[in-house]
């Protein structure tokens, strides 16, 4: 039970999600509020939503450590915490960058919720 609870507290930024976007369809309700709504989710996906580390290991493959937030890296390797956010500022090839924000389930719903975030910001200042 309490192991259900800490899953739902960790996940709270989905949530909020689905809850723009209803907020979306809504009539009564501003552009302010859906916008401010998608923009919470968005950061909270960034710096907060429960998602794998997919930096690159020196070896093969890429680093399955839990960590939080699509734009931090994991706490165990100091090298991962920055690798992902380096990588899109310095312009690494588009495909290596990629593959780390798609490494596995968690990353690519996380990734995904972001486009939509990122949309729905947009739509609900056209609202
Ligand atoms: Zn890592």
């Amino acid at each position: 039970m309490a192991k259900k609870k800490s899953t739902l507290y960790r996940n709270w930024g989905y949530l909020l999600l689905a809850g723009a976007v209803v907020l979306l369809f809504a009539r009564d309700i501003g552009p302010l509020a859906v916008s401010g709504a998608f923009a919470l989710c968005f950061l909270w996906l960034l710096l907060a939503a429960p998602t794998w580390c997919g930096a690159k290991n020196r070896s093969e493959g890429y680093c399955r450590n839990n960590t939080s937030g699509l734009l931090g890296g994991c706490r165990q390797v100091r090298q991962h915490k920055w690798q992902r956010f380096r990588g899109l500022v310095r312009l690494e090839p588009f495909r290596t960058v990629c593959r780390g924000w798609f490494t596995g389930a968690p990353q690519q719903i996380a990734t995904c919720a972001l486009v939509v975030s990122a949309i729905g910001v947009v739509a609900g200042l056209f609202k």
